[in-house]
């Protein structure tokens, strides 16, 4: 099945080496938790995989395994050459450019990943029909359709930003999926339509295939509706621990005093 497999994954960020050997295999339709103190290295596992330029891999492979076992090297992708082959993570407080709105963004994130062959300049997808799945997307989610005129930059708060990366995911319909603190800024009512949201997006039957889904939480409120197939635990920028959705549930409860102890090295 199709997969997004990571192999002794080194990465350094400004010459210092932040992951040390990571392994991981995403398989779609899988829902994977990543989980770790703080400065593990979570968000560079996602960065890297996306290839943001600040993340430099010195070892190992990132690689998509298709349906029918053809390997693709993602390394040798830019990022928006990785969007088009599937693979998201969220915008973070995106644009320099000011006055963007989540609609305009949306429309070019979407031309993006669906015409590889657009160049630049070259034409959007048309404004109806774009506008109409939006706003069937935006329905399905429960979002105000004014929720899409807001200004990316300076007029959406934390919370809201987390509302739009899951747009974001329902508008690009990714293969594999990276969801890094989701919930966090989320009040108890909103992580709970977060996690039904992700499940109804990512598992969706019919037309779209479902999504390999990697969520980076602290929380098991968003694992509520997605009961992780596997959790996994970084610390020191490896990979120490892999269990089901018993250990995300241990963690949340106890923290990571267990894991650091049976790791020292890595601690
Ligand atoms: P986590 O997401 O698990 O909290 P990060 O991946 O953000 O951890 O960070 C891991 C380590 O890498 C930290 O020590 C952090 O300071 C460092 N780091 C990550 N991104 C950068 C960056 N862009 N510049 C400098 N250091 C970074
Ligand atoms: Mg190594
Ligand atoms: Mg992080």
């Amino acid at each position: 099945s199709e997969a997004l497999r990571i192999q002794n994954l080194h990465v350094s960020v400004e010459g210092k080496p932040i992951l040390n050997g990571v392994n991981l295999e995403l398989k779609r339709g899988e829902t994977h938790a990543l989980m770790g103190p703080n400065g593990s290295g979570k968000s560079t596992l996602g960065n890297a995989i996306m290839g943001h330029p600040n993340y430099e891999v010195t070892e190992g492979s990132i690689t998509l395994i298709a349906a029918d076992g053809a390997e693709t090297d993602v390394l040798e992708m830019d990022p928006s050459e990785r969007a088009r082959a599937g693979l998201f993570m969220a915008f973070q407080r995106p644009m320099s450019v000011p006055g963007v709105k989540l609609a305009d963004f949306l429309r070019h994130a979407t031309t993006n990943v669906r015409n590889p062959e657009r160049k630049e300049g070259e034409d959007l997808i048309p404004m109806r029909e774009f506008r109409k799945e939006l706003k069937d997307k935006m329905g399905q989610l429960k979002m105000d359709v004014e929720f899409a005129r807001r200004y990316v930059n300076d007029g959406l708060s934390g919370g809201e930003m987390k509302r739009a990366e899951i747009l974001q995911m329902a508008m690009l319909k990714p293969k594999f999926a990276i969801l890094d603190e989701t919930d966090s800024g989320l009040d108890v009512d909103a992580v709970k339509l977060a996690s039904q949201s992700i499940a109804e997006i990512g598992q969706a039957e019919g037309g779209d295939a479902k999504m390999g889904i990697l969520i980076i939480t602290h929380h098991d409120k968003l694992l509520d509706q997605n009961t992780p197939d596997y959790t996994h635990v970084i610390l020191g920028g490896r990979i120490v621990e892999t269990g089901g959705a018993e250990l995300a549930r241990e963690l949340h409860t106890s923290g990571y005093d267990r894991v650091r102890a049976a790791h020292p090295d890595a601690a």
